[in-house]
């Protein structure tokens, strides 16, 4: 899920690392967060300074063990102590002319041992006020895993996170197909916020559910060809 992520952190036409959304005051946040489901681990930074990876850098906080979340000016000196270099914020910085802010990448994963895990990075709402944190980097909020299901979310932050609708979505029962229907519209009728998750299970049972108006997606398994959707 990490290297997931970190392809789509690099591609400038998403709100994830290089190109991610500015907040009020021009500057770059990062939030990103990962967790394993199998050992309950998990690691994230928020309103990280530009970093090129800031997934690498939550899962840097998750091997390092100590803390769930760092953030800020704290997340930065965590991040320059385990060896990432800070990136320069004008080649992140992604003029972008549409108001098109991107969207914000994620990944689950189930591996070949029944392993699960999931992985979320953002820029957050463009505009944002500085020191605002949406739901990616908030366990259970915008990523969450277990040995059931792994999810991961976008949209809407505060209601995302209100909701916990990552832990929301990994805890309850049923197939993944309906469960991430109900996640979605729990968000929207009960919380005020649209979005979309994506879902898998440990079965392998993968949904994409989505109250926004689009979700671009792709799935794999094993090595056949990736299929995609919108
Ligand atoms: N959920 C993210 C946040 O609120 C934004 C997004 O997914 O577009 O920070």
């Amino acid at each position: 899920v990490v290297a997931a992520v970190r392809v789509l952190e690099d591609d400038p036409s998403t709100n994830a690392g290089t190109g991610a959304a500015t907040t009020s005051a021009g500057t770059l946040e990062l939030d990103a967060c990962v967790m394993d489901g199998a050992s309950g681990g998990s690691g994230a930074v928020a309103a990280l300074p530009p970093f090129r990876h800031p997934i690498d850098v939550a899962r840097a906080v998750l091997r390092d063990g100590r803390y769930h979340l760092l953030c800020g000016e704290g997340a930065a000196r965590f991040a320059d102590a385990a060896g990432f270099a800070p990136a320069d914020p004008s080649e992140m910085a992604v003029a972008r002319d549409r108001g098109d802010a991107g969207d914000t990448v994620g990944a689950v994963a189930l591996d070949r041992d029944g392993g699960l895990a999931a992985a979320t990075s953002t820029g957050g709402l463009p505009g944002k006020l500085p020191g605002r944190v949406g739901d990616t980097p908030i366990v259970g909020a915008g990523t969450h895993a277990t040995t059931r299901a792994a999810c991961s979310c976008t949209g809407d932050g505060e209601a995302f996170a209100r909701a916990c609708a990552a832990f929301w979505a990994t805890e309850h029962p049923g197939g993944v197909a309906e469960v991430a229907e109900a996640a979605v519209a729990r968000v929207r009728d009960d919380f005020g916020g649209l979005g979309g998750l994506i879902l898998v299970d440990h079965e392998g049972g993968f949904a994409v559910a989505r109250s926004s108006a689009h979700l671009p997606h792709g799935s794999v398994v094993g090595d056949d060809p990736v299929r995609v959707g919108t």
